[in-house]
């Protein structure tokens, strides 16, 4: 339990540093507001700035948090890894490579009359009783599709409530989705290895990854090479099994060839570069919006002919989200760019891969 301790001291101490400073700027923001001398668009771009620092501490704190329970060996769940199979990995995410288990079903209505989220979840808790069943449930969520997906703690209960509300429900389907095998990225190897020989050589060059693989369960499958900034190296994308996994994510390095190269976690998600939407792309015809909006501003205009103040930004997919809800409660946040790794809509994409995945464990 040292741990816990320990991590409400830190949040004793963070949440006291956060209030000194939230104090400094609202002083300061009052200061600006009495003050008729100064320009009003002066104001406004202080005051952005001000509130600009207070999100980034913000943001530090969750980080600096993932960190401290990452070390402490309190597995942490992971956050942000990537954006896109195209854009490179932040070097902060170094810390959230250990990913805990996400056990969930998915609840699909089958009646032409679908009922909303609420009144679905309404329906099955009437008729379904988690305490009797000896369940945890950890979260209930909508789903796309007018769906559910609701987690427990382990396999076991999931196929349990699956195969109660699969007897009890007959216009609800449920399932166990199956998981795929997590994906690590191993950044700057040498450009002329090909990709049947890398997994050879990683094979040959790493005994334990080695040992491993002499188990027929386990596998490293090629999935694509990403290009690096630095001369003469590229990164690659490999799907392993979860064993392999945890190997490669725990020593954080891997030899090939002449070079120990570094290894993390990989989560991307597909984004399409025309109406910035998730799991497409610009090709295919039937998902995309089939017009360009702008990451910063989410005008339509490509970003680079964005006219509008650095500090006015607005992301299209959270607007979209937002419009699309029946409660407004649960509104998020637009003020941020498309492409923030922070946006609550590709933070939600990336959980839904996470709960997909099969980490072991
Ligand atoms: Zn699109
Ligand atoms: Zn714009
Ligand atoms: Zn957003």
């Amino acid at each position: 339990m040292e741990n816990v301790n320990s991590d409400e001291n830190l949040n004793a101490m963070l949440e006291s540093l956060k209030i000194q400073f939230e104090d400094k700027v609202k002083l300061m923001t009052n200061s600006l507001n009495q003050s008729g001398n100064i320009k009003r668009d002066i104001k406004e771009v202080i005051i952005q700035g001000l509130s600009d620092v207070k999100q980034l501490f913000d943001q530090q704190k969750k980080v600096f948090y993932n960190a401290i329970k990452t070390q402490s060996n309190v597995k942490s769940y992971a956050t942000v890894t990537s954006q896109s199979a195209h854009q490179h990995l932040p070097h902060h995410n170094n810390a959230h490579n250990k990913a805990k288990q996400k056990n969930v079903i998915v609840i699909k209505q089958m009646a032409e009359q679908k009922l909303n989220p609420e009144q679905l979840k309404k329906k099955i808790k009437q008729r379904i009783n988690p305490i009797s069943m000896k369940i945890g449930i950890q979260d209930v969520r909508p789903i796309s599709g007018d769906g559910l997906l609701i987690e427990c703690p382990n396999q076991k209960e999931c196929e349990t409530l699956k195969d109660h509300i699969n007897k009890e429900f007959k216009t609800l389907s449920a399932s166990v989705p199956i998981k795929k095998f997590p994906r690590v990225i191993i950044t700057d190897i040498e450009e002329d290895i090909e990709s049947d020989s890398l997994i050879r050589t990683i094979e040959e060059q790493n005994p334990k990854i080695n040992e491993i693989l002499r188990n027929k369960n386990n596998s490293i499958t090629y999935k694509f090479f990403i290009k690096s900034r630095t001369a003469n190296r590229k990164h690659v994308v490999l799907e392993v099994s979860p064993a392999i996994y945890e190997v490669l994510v725990n020593e954080q390095k891997v030899n090939i060839g002449w070079l120990r190269c570094n290894v993390r976690k990989f989560v991307s998600v597909t984004r399409c570069f025309k109406c910035l939407g998730f799991n497409h792309t610009a090709k295919n015809e039937e998902r995309c919006l089939k017009r360009q909006f702008c990451s910063l501003c989410s005008g339509e205009h490509k970003h680079n002919e964005c006219q509008s103040q650095a500090n006015h930004k607005t992301c299209i997919n959270c607007v979209k989200f937002n419009e699309r809800l029946r409660n407004p409660r649960l509104k998020v946040n637009t003020n941020h760019g498309a492409l923030d790794p922070n946006c609550p809509c590709l933070q939600y994409q990336l959980n839904l891969i996470e709960s997909k995945t099969d980490y072991g464990g």
